[in-house]
């Protein structure tokens, strides 16, 4: 018998790990005091007087890049969901972080007892061609920029994860889920195991 495994994609930061974990790290190391429910600007940079490409270099210079990674918290039970979910589908993680942080992006999901299958590092926010070369089914996410690239360009559904920043409207096959358990439900009712 012939069995084709559905594909997710799921992103990694503020869809795997808790979006608050960032703007934590960033009040307790960099001295900001952003305050997460109201915090309506996905960049980082924005918190800060640097513009993005300084903010970055300054992250990446003082450590502060792979310390931003190490003490990202995981969202409530997303290791139990993960598990359950890598044995009806095929799951990929596909990030925008550089293929630089391989090594504590894998430290991290071993650290916190996550299956690791396949871990694709964009080093950009443009995540359509992985859907594409990877033919993915669905796919996680927090950014909204992202979901409604993915969900227009390719027309696959998209489930997003609430979060303070990326509360706008979206379009149809967008789906907006606050939890783990919500979004298990959703997979299971738009990718069926064929
Ligand atoms: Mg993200």
């Amino acid at each position: 018998m012939l069995v084709i495994q559905v594909k997710i994609g799921i992103d990694i930061d503020g869809t795997i790990t808790h979006p608050s974990s960032c703007f934590n790290y960033m009040n307790k190391y960099l001295g900001t005091s952003i305050d997460f429910e109201m915090a309506s600007e996905y960049e980082l940079h924005t918190y800060t007087e640097m513009d993005q490409i300084e903010f970055w270099e300054f992250m990446v210079k003082s450590g502060h890049e792979l310390g931003i990674y190490r003490e990202s918290i995981p969202q409530e039970l997303v290791k139990q969901h993960l598990w359950d979910l890598r044995k009806q589908y095929d799951l990929h993680y596909v990030t925008a972080r550089s293929e630089i942080v391989r090594p504590v992006t894998e430290e991290w999901i071993k650290q916190h007892e996550l299956p690791l299958d396949s871990l694709i590092m964009t080093g950009s926010h443009d995540k359509v061609q992985v859907v594409r070369d990877l033919a993915l089914d669905l796919f996680m996410e927090d950014r909204l920029e992202n979901a409604i690239q993915i969900a227009e360009d390719t027309s696959i559904p998209v489930i997003l994860f609430d979060a303070p920043y990326n509360r706008r409207p979206v379009p149809e096959n967008i789906i907006r889920v606050s939890s783990w358990d919500e979004a298990v439900q959703t997979i299971h009712k738009f990718a069926p195991i064929r």
